[in-house]
């Protein structure tokens, strides 16, 4: 090994790294299984074309025609003031620790959660404090509270649905932590499109709470994870504040083409998101017909209990056969992407084969 003069606090870390196995089924990255439909296909190829004679020039750097088309997709009277884009949601979250946090700055977080928000942390410089979930993974308002008044973080990140349990959380949660928080609070609503109907967004909370950053992807629901595209709603003063950090011409003139070209075929895109819920709908069912325990989704993901109480073992067994699922970590659990029909058959059938 070289020894290179890495950052003391990034030596002995490991980067984010969900397997790439090249398997007939793969559930393991909750990404969108149904390929772009043809006629979106074809626009983002006329929009991508439309671009190509002009890449001598660099992009618009503050994104504003996309930035008004995701405004007008997310509704709640937001306008482009109150959005701003990046390369996956990913990118939108760094930026935002990168200027509310940082440094001799805190952010709590409330684990089993996203695992890339405490990676974002320390890859920022800052200090990460893990709030954790009860047993049964939920988070009561109180908690959280309580948590907050101990460790006063300047930033808070809720993830909601939460990845990876699947649940939503209870809009009280969001409202107790908005009132607690003295610094800016994130919700990752990364997976909203996918909720269970009666469960609100944090964007309706926006007017009256500047410091309420709602943080959402094009990588689900649209099915567009390889095209790159996260976004965020606030305050303006907020996408302001962001100018600060963000590259200069960070979104590419191919990406923000093709997000537009997306977005504006956007109920062909979204016409999967039913299928998906009752996919997501049937492993729950099926699964605790068969006396498991599973985790309530409002995702297209589901985290449930194995059979064997080393989820790697299961694991293992169910790459076997043919499918790959996530293994986050959590001791019995693993956690299976909803996707296609065929692809639910697959799993469930490997699955019963795990119970002989
Ligand atoms: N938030 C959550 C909760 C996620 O699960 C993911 C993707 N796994 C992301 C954010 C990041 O997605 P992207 O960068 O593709 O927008």
């Amino acid at each position: 090994m070289i020894d290179l003069p890495i950052r003391d606090d990034l030596r002995g870390l490991s980067p984010y790294g969900a397997p790439q196995l090249d398997v007939p089924v793969r559930l393991n990255t909750n990404e969108n299984s149904y390929p772009v439909p043809d006629e979106v296909v074809e626009a983002i190829g006329k929009a991508l074309q439309a671009e190509l004679r002009d890449l001598n020039r660099y992009p618009d750097r503050d994104a504003i025609a996309l930035r008004g088309a995701l405004a007008e997709y997310l509704g709640h009277g937001l306008t482009t003031a109150h959005v701003w884009a990046a390369n996956g949601s990913n990118e939108i979250q760094q930026q935002l620790l990168q200027v509310f946090a940082g440094p001799g700055r805190t952010a709590l977080g409330f684990t089993p959660a996203y695992s890339m928000h405490p990676l974002l942390a320390v890859g920022t410089g800052t200090r990460w404090v893990d709030g954790r979930r009860d047993e049964g993974f939920g988070l009561a308002a109180e908690h959280a509270v309580a948590q907050i008044r101990e460790h006063a973080p300047d930033l808070v990140f809720l993830c909601s649905p939460n990845n990876p349990t699947g649940t939503a959380l209870d809009p009280a949660v969001i409202a107790a932590v908005l009132d607690a928080a003295p610094g800016m609070v994130i919700v990752d609503e990364a997976y909203a499109e996918f909720a269970r109907p009666g469960t609100p967004s944090a964007l309706e909370v926006l007017p009256g709470h500047p410091r309420l950053v709602v943080t959402r992807t094009m990588s689900k629901a649209f099915g567009f994870a390889g095209g790159r595209l996260g976004y965020l709603a606030a305050h303006p003063a907020v996408v302001d504040a962001v100018q600060l950090v963000r590259l200069p011409y960070h979104l590419s003139a191919l990406t923000q083409a093709a997000a537009r070209a997306a977005l504006s075929h956007r109920a062909a895109l979204l016409s999967t998101v039913e299928a998906i819920k009752v996919e997501r709908d049937r492993i729950v069912s099926v699964l605790r017909d068969r006396g498991l325990t599973v985790a309530e989704s409002d995702a297209n993901f589901v985290l449930f209990a194995t059979p064997d109480p080393d989820q790697k073992t299961a694991w293992r067994a169910l790459l076997d056969r043919g499918v790959l699922v996530r293994d986050v970590g959590l001791p019995g659990w693993l956690r299976v992407t909803a996707g296609t029909p065929d692809e639910t058959d697959a799993f469930l059938n490997a699955m019963k084969e795990l119970d002989r």
